[in-house]
């Protein structure tokens, strides 16, 4: 397990925000808690009503620890040591909250374009925020990039970042993603397993519903 220079170890918690989980949820939080796993940090998808059911892939995942209740319950009596990840925080994360924070929060929310502050249902809870810089970052990037930060010890400004990368979809469409993705060894941004596949098969689908 992962720990602070104090010896806790270190949790990184998504709140989940929306009412459903849909496939791109699934997948994202299907990659944080592999990476999570890999990395020796703990990670917990709270606030899960208990009508909702678990998507098969991530009900078979032992590394994702579902919590039906809010992180507000759960780390009742440790909330200064609550950080929250908000793209309105006017104070960037550095590698020193790695010891001043033992919780990492986050917006179980799917990153919209433009956003619409989702992330602010948290921020009235009343934790310390901080900022990943000032571009909208998808919920597994921004968990990759704050355990770069505070595990690793990278600084925010020194983790390779591509902005709004161009997915193609076949030979005659492509996309635009409208995020910060961080960028693996050959250049290309870091998503989540089986994500272009989804993403290609909305874009099929959702020109199947045009024709
Ligand atoms: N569109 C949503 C945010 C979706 S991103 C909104 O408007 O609030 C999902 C989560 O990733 C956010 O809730 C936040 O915890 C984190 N996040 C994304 N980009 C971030 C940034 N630039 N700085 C800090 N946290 C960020």
């Amino acid at each position: 397990m992962a720990e602070t220079t104090s010896g806790k170890p270190l949790a990184f918690v998504v709140e989940h925000l929306d009412p459903e989980l849909g496939s791109w949820s699934a997948l994202e939080y299907a990659c944080i808690a592999r990476e999570c796993a890999e990395a020796g940090s703990q990670f917990l998808l709270t606030s899960v009503p208990e009508s909702l059911q678990m998507p098969d892939n991530l009900a078979r995942m032992e590394e994702l620890k579902v919590e039906r209740r809010s992180v507000e319950e759960i780390f009742v009596d440790r909330k200064s040591k609550v950080c929250l990840l908000d793209p309105a925080a006017t104070t960037e994360l550095s590698t020193a909250d790695g010891d001043q924070f033992e919780v990492f929060l986050f917006g179980g929310i799917l990153g919209d374009d433009p956003p619409r502050d989702r992330t602010s249902e948290l921020r009235q809870k009343g934790y310390t925020g901080r900022r990943l810089g000032p571009k909208q970052m998808t919920t597994d990037t921004a968990v990759r990039v704050t355990r770069m930060i505070v595990q690793e010890r990278i600084p925010l400004d020194k983790i390779p970042y591509v902005d709004t990368p161009e997915l193609r979809i076949n030979e005659y469409e492509s996309t635009e993603m409208p995020f910060r993705y961080v960028v693996d060894s050959q250049g290309k941004p870091i998503m989540p397993e089986g994500m272009v596949e989804l993403i290609k098969h909305d874009a099929d689908k959702a020109v199947d519903d045009l024709i």
